[in-house]
């Protein structure tokens, strides 16, 4: 069996045309979307994130500010942002660029953002939330793993799910949410974790293998069931003296074995990468229509 791709860019350039149009409806009105983007310190990575986010938000029509600041910056400067970001009308959503200079409290800041504008969905107030089965803005790769799924037309309800990962941006999220009593949920959901004793007794067993560690090669072809969806979340630099840059992003799935023998596959880059910032519009989005119906 060879493996049908999942198209992420594909699906997330069909997501964003829809948003756009929501967006344009949403300006007849008046509203016009906006997005606060706030970034301290000058990792390259984060840096490169919050450059696709507000290009991303600008060809959807959602108007988007990014506020840059020093690494050095104190928590006070940083909180007091995100204040007059919460009283600014023209303001829908927030994100704080993780990760936060060592000095900052992350979850402190996190906190500060009202719930209401939190696009990111990494607030506990949306978090539990989410877990109770009310509506909430969701973390955007979990949600954007669940379009694919659902995009695709494969399966969630009654499915086994292996989430490889734990983290509170990804595996747990993705795992709570697949559990739900709802349309996109009734999944079997295990989690495992670098302290799972027998990884590919599990993984073996799954339906549906999400792959989060963040190593290359995490999921060979040996450790999935023939038929299996694979989505690979993992994105990892590769030495590789042919690119320009030095070296390739991989995933965590190892590509070219595993799709022999699965039914689905992403590929990394162009799998769920796209997704994550289509969700964060369509966050954004959500949270604009909210204050539309109050006004
Ligand atoms: P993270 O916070 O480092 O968490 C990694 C998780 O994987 C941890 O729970 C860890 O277990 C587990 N793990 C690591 N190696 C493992 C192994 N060999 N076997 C079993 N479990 C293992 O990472 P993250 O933030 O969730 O991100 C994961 C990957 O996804 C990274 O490559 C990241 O760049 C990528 N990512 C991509 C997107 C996107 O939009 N494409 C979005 C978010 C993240 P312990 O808890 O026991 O340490």
């Amino acid at each position: 069996m060879t493996a049908r791709i999942i198209d992420g860019k594909q699906i997330a350039t069909q997501m964003r045309r829809e948003i756009k149009e929501q967006t344009e409806q949403l300006k007849q009105k008046g509203i016009i979307p906006g997005l606060g983007v706030i970034i301290a310190g000058d990792d390259p990575a984060s840096q490169s994130y919050v450059r696709a986010k507000t290009k991303a938000c600008d060809k959807a029509g959602i108007y988007s500010v990014d506020e840059h600041l020093s690494a050095d910056v104190s928590q006070e400067k940083l909180i007091s942002l995100i204040n007059s970001m919460n009283s600014n009308p023209k303001i829908h959503g927030i994100l704080v660029q993780l990760p936060l200079p060592d000095h900052i409290d992350e979850s402190e800041v996190l906190l500060t953002i009202n719930p209401e504008k939190d696009v990111d969905g990494f607030h506990p107030t949306n978090l539990g939330k989410m877990l109770t089965g009310q509506k909430a803005p969701l973390s955007c790769t979990p949600h954007g793993i669940i379009q694919l799924l659902q995009k695709t037309g494969i399966q969630i309800e009654g499915a086994e799910v292996v989430i490889v990962g734990r983290s509170n941006i990804v595996g747990k999220p993705l795992a709570n949410m697949l559990i739900q009593k709802n349309d996109t949920g009734n999944a079997t959901v295990t989690i495992c974790h670098t302290r799972t004793k027998n990884l590919a007794e599990h993984t073996r067993r799954a339906d549906i293998i999400v792959a989060a560690a963040g190593r290359a090669n995490t999921i060979t072809a040996d450790m999935i069931k023939e038929g299996a969806a694979v989505i690979d979340v993992g994105v990892n630099r590769i030495d590789d003296a042919t690119k320009k840059k030095g070296y390739r992003l991989v995933g965590d799935v190892d590509f070219e074995n595993v799709k022999e023998k699965a039914a689905f596959i992403t590929p990394v880059p162009g799998g769920v990468g796209p997704m994550t910032i289509t969700m964060l519009l369509y966050n954004v989005l959500e949270a604009a229509k909210n204050t539309a119906a109050k006004s």
